[in-house]
């Protein structure tokens, strides 16, 4: 049953009063600069323990909800805040959940602001390293549900907050896998991930699958001066020596070839053609021990990080990916002998939630009756996510989920990350709104 409009209204109001507490807990949260422990390059031992600071902060607004809060880790100093408003009874119930840890600043002298963790209000945004990727989602979700016990709303069905530790490098078993297992499910989740761009605040039922490998090539040590010589089989050729980097873009080549060819063949109509690649990130090849160039490189990695489509798995994927790279081998002599090591680093599915799900046109109501009369206003857009998310460990547990927040992927793991203010409210009445349609609203 449709909630009573004057209920609403009521809600939205509360949620306009409670707008400065939001923004102002956005901004303390950016200020703790809760960077994932075990981010490759990162001193676990310095930083475990910022997630717990930002669980604290989180848990205290879940506790003004009204809810059951309390924080939980698997692994010490890495707390996630957790907290169930029971319903009346009756009513479907719904969970939310966002992540608290955030990706390293990057390049200091990229970002405009001294500290990318100054979580400065200015422009109509928050500034700062986790201000869209996703402390300004989080908290949106929680005061959503402090808004529905300003407002006196009761709600029918339970809803779950779930703000959890590692999900910037898919550590789920810390995370929200953990939290699904301490018993706060639903019958539907909302993650509050950026889900801009190509539009603010856009509906997002499907993500791509990612694939993080490396691969190792060999090559044979000789003087720089026999370049000439080894690159041509008919003089010396591998018998003086190899050059690993050579080597390696045979390969490389042969992966970007297959690139292109998903851009034609690997459609999907929530992204965008070309969407779906492999992405060479690092390369690092040398001679052994000594990064001059004066002997040939014995050695080459290059790490890819690949997004595949939604249509795909895993499996299948690698399978693809390997035998693209073995018929690349056989075209030289040398790599016939000696193919590339394949190492894979990092699997994470693709997640798809049902066209037709209840949940979807209910979202895109509330959407729609949170954005009326701002900058934002007009119908909900449907699209692809650009990254994964914590959907598939959701989905792996058979519970669906839809992610939907304030904030833009482009400019998340960027500098000068920030987010619209206007989003944040917006995306927090989305949450109320959709909270009491789902879970039903109790009488008197
Ligand atoms: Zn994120």
């Amino acid at each position: 049953m449709p909630t009573d409009p004057a209920v609403e209204d009521r809600v939205l109001a509360t949620i306009d009063e409670l707008a400065p507490e939001l923004i102002d807990a956005v901004q303390r949260a950016v200020r703790i600069a809760s960077i994932e422990p075990k981010y490759p390059g990162q001193s676990y031992d310095d930083l475990v323990g910022r997630e717990s600071e930002v669980a604290q902060l989180v848990s205290a607004v879940h506790a003004e909800s009204g809810a059951e809060a309390e924080l939980f880790a698997i692994e010490p100093g890495r707390d996630n805040a957790v907290a169930r408003l029971r319903g009346t009874g009756g009513g479907r119930s719904l969970v939310f959940n966002g992540h608290i840890d955030v990706v390293p600043p990057g390049n200091p002298d990229a970002w405009t602001t001294d500290d990318p963790f100054a979580g400065d209000h200015r422009d109509g945004r928050i500034w700062g390293r986790g201000s869209s990727d996703m402390k300004a989602g989080v908290l949106a979700q929680a005061y959503a549900a402090v808004a529905l016990q300003r407002a006196g709303v009761r709600l029918q069905g339970d809803l779950c907050l779930a703000a959890v530790v590692g999900e910037e490098v898919g550590d789920h078993q810390s995370g929200t896998t953990a939290t699904i297992e301490r018993g706060y499910i639903g019958d539907v989740v909302v993650i509050a991930e950026p889900t801009a761009p190509p539009a603010p605040l856009s509906i997002v039922p499907v993500t791509p699958g990612l694939l993080w490998f490396t691969l190792d090539f060999v090559g044979k040590a000789a003087h720089s001066g026999f370049r000439g010589e080894t690159v041509h089989p008919t003089i010396y050729g591998s018998e003086l020596g190899v050059n690993a980097i050579d080597k390696g873009f045979i390969v490389y080549q042969a992966l970007n070839a297959l690139e292109a060819d998903w851009a034609q063949t690997k459609r999907h109509p929530l992204f965008p053609n070309g969407k779906f690649g492999l992405l060479p990130g690092v390369i690092h090849g040398s001679p052994y021990g000594i990064d001059v160039p004066f002997s040939l490189a014995e050695t080459l990695r290059i790490e890819y990080c690949v997004m595949f489509h939604p249509g795909d798995d895993c499996a299948s994927t690698k399978a693809e990916i390997e035998r693209c790279i073995e018929r690349a081998s056989e075209t030289d002599s040398w790599l016939r002998e000696h193919p590339p090591v394949v190492t894979w680093m990092l699997e994470w599915e693709p997640y798809v939630l049902d066209s037709d799900h209840p949940v979807l046109p209910l979202l895109e109501r509330a959407h729609e009756r949170a954005v009326s009369g701002t900058s934002l206003e007009g119908p909900a857009t449907r699209h692809g996510f650009a990254g994964v998310c914590d959907a598939t460990w959701y989905e792996q547990k058979g519970i669906p989920s839809v992610v939907y927040g304030p904030g833009d992927l482009r400019l998340a793991h960027a500098a000068n990350e920030s987010v619209s203010v206007e989003e944040t409210i917006a995306a927090c009445k989305t949450f109320a709104l959709l909270a009491m349609d789902w879970c039903g609203v109790a009488e008197g």
